[in-house]
């Protein structure tokens, strides 16, 4: 058995190159940047009104005079007309400056009776309300760096300076096969012995949260065979998670129908509490895990595990890390690490109760997992821990 992390360095060792793809900007939200992108114009392209006013030259008034409005510029339009001395031209946010002209004072702070304005600004000087061009991003400058992930303001700043298109991290297809002879669909009968099939949904609901989707999900019998073929027929995915069926049990197929499709293990049970017949393989195609059936070892070593493979592909961190103070004392075995369900507070985090793998009831309001480390026994309130959020 391995540590939690040297399974998590298998992981990030035996991870794919990411593969790119060229996107449209407006289907780009939330993908990674993989070229680092030039502005392609100056922005703003020209000097612009920053506010509704009257624009004119600061050092062609004689700072004494009212000034006569000789025009007016509306954005998206232009105007070619000259100011003489003491003279103003009435402006729009957004439209272009005219020439010689280097302030603009709003409309706010002038007294207008019919042509002639009389500035109240006192804190007006050469340039205000002037946006000039380039002020933003000068032509051939960087504009956005690889690696970026790309926000919604991203995409407009983008889409600014002319770019609809970019070229981001390709997001990995990801399948899930279920086993296990005991579940039923939702509306079956429940006949003892039986339960409803709850990892599928939970699964697909969890790749949905790290920007996953869609994803095929097949649900096997336990029968060797089966497993097998399901196995083959997604082996051209780039992530296979598979539940159940991976522990020592005489039904538990999983790890000798994956033997069986060429799979190579890289390992197989981690020194942790939940998920402790965690399996992690590879094709030269696919990442395997296949994760034990409990649903809330599911769920944990889908936010511990899968997700590190999923970022490899995205080049994005979908979960943050934090280290927080421990709200409850708390005393574990030596020797493998524990990852508890819950939930940030103001001063902390609080573990919540309802800890065992087959309980889903404190996972379901649970925000984060709390790691306990392999070696420690006793916690107590205030110890600082690891947290990964998940909500
Ligand atoms: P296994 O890993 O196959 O030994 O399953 C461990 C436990 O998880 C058993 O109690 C199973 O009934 C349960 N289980 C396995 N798969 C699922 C599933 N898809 N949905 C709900 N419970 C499951
Ligand atoms: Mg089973």
């Amino acid at each position: 058995m391995i540590t939690v992390s040297e399974a998590k360095n298998h992981i990030i060792k035996h991870g794919k190159q990411p593969r790119v793809e060229e996107k449209s900007l407006s289907d780009a939200l939330g993908f990674v940047l993989a070229e680092t992108l030039l502005a392609k114009i100056d922005t703003p392209p020209f000097d612009n009104s920053a506010m509704d006013g009257y624009a004119f030259s600061f050092s062609n008034w004689d700072k004494k005079s009212a000034l006569t409005v000789i025009g007016e510029v509306q954005a998206g339009s232009e105007n070619s007309l000259k100011t003489a001395a003491n003279e103003a031209i009435r402006i729009f946010t957004g439209a272009p400056a005219p020439k010689d002209v280097d302030t603009v004072i709003m409309q706010e702070k002038v007294e207008r009776k019919g042509d002639k304005i009389t500035l109240l600004d006192e804190n007006l000087k050469q340039g205000s309300n002037i946006r000039p061009k380039g002020s933003q991003t000068k032509k051939g400058a960087v504009a956005l760096q690889k690696n970026q992930e790309l926000t919604p303001a991203g995409i407009s700043y983008l889409a600014g300076m002319g770019y609809s298109k970019v070229t981001v991290y390709s997001k990995p297809k990801v399948s899930v096969i279920i086993t296990g002879k005991e579940l039923i669909k939702a509306g079956e009968t429940l006949e003892t012995g039986k339960i409803y099939e709850s990892n599928g949904i939970g699964l697909t609901a969890a790749l949905r949260q790290v920007g996953i989707e869609p994803v095929s999900v097949t649900q096997v019998d336990d029968v060797l065979k089966l497993i097998e073929n399901a196995i083959k027929s997604q082996l051209s995915s780039d992530i296979i998670i598979l539940t159940g069926g991976v522990s020592v049990g005489n039904y538990d197929l999983v790890p000798a129908a994956l033997e069986k499709c060429g799979v190579e293990k890289i390992f197989h049970k981690v020194k942790q509490k939940p998920g402790k017949p965690l399996y992690f393989g590879k094709t030269s195609n696919a990442l395997i895990f296949a994760l034990p059936g409990n649903p809330a070892a599911v769920m944990t070593c889908f936010y511990e595990y899968v997700v590190e493979a999923i970022d490899s592909f995205t080049q994005k961190r979908h979960l943050k890390s934090l280290t927080l103070p421990l709200e409850n004392d708390f005393t574990k075995k030596t020797g493998l690490t524990y990852f508890l369900k819950g939930k940030t507070t103001e001063n902390g985090v609080k573990i919540l109760n309802s800890q065992l793998s087959y309980m889903l009831n404190s996972f379901a309001i649970a925000d984060c997992l709390i790691r306990l480390d392999e070696d420690k026994t006793e916690y107590k309130k205030g110890d600082l821990v690891t947290v990964l959020m998940i909500a």
